[in-house]
């Protein structure tokens, strides 16, 4: 393909960089099962609480493994948040908030998307944080889709299990089928890609 001269691309500065969308931002925190992505959402909250600004968090129903009230990673840090069924009632929510932050977003079905890139026109920030991959290595739910509307992705990893190199994965353990099967160290083990396709090969 023939490239033509730059000056063919047109681009106003003042439209793409206008002050009046600039705090308008959905970030994406995203990776394998024991990588941080809740304590990354709780470090994220807490600065814009520290900058003063109104923060309400949201999560799925169905993840009440350690509290109704709260997010809660791995390590116990917590924030208050809204337990909802459906994306749409995030919507009846997010009004009063300058952030909205949602976590375990991989559990909600695709009209999560349109949530958050509908809170992000408003002018406010959104940040999600949940599993790229499911337990099959297979892209998860709508994180593809959050992934390529996002302005920002922060993307995590965790420590292999047999190997300590860098996992990717969360290789299930437990004998549970179906894509969804909640569990901690019991039912999950993050690995690597090279342990990851061992284990898989010996199944
Ligand atoms: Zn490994």
């Amino acid at each position: 393909m023939k490239i033509t001269h730059k000056q063919s691309v047109n681009i106003s500065n003042r439209i793409a960089f206008s002050p009046r969308v600039s705090n308008a931002k959905i970030q994406v925190v995203c990776g394998p099962m024991f990588s941080g992505k809740t304590k990354t959402l709780i470090g994220l909250i807490s600065g814009h609480l520290n900058d003063k600004k109104k923060v309400v968090v949201f999560k799925p129903k169905l993840d009440d493994r350690y509290s109704e009230e709260s997010i809660v990673s791995h390590d116990k840090d917590a924030a208050q948040a809204y337990s909802v069924n459906r994306p749409a009632e995030i919507l009846d929510l997010f009004h009063r908030a300058d952030v909205v932050a949602i976590d375990e977003v991989q559990f909600f079905d695709e009209s999560i998307v349109d949530v958050c890139e509908t809170i992000a026109s408003f002018g406010k920030t959104v940040i999600v944080a949940g599993l790229d991959l499911d337990y099959m290595g297979r892209p998860f739910g709508s994180m593809p889709q959050l992934m390529s509307v996002a302005d920002e992705i922060i993307k995590l990893n965790s420590v292999c299990t047999f190997c300590s190199g860098r996992a990717r994965f969360s290789h299930r353990i437990s004998k549970d089928q179906g894509v969804v099967v909640l569990g901690e160290k019991d039912k999950y083990v993050p690995l690597c890609r090279s342990c990851y396709n061992e284990m898989n090969s010996k199944l």
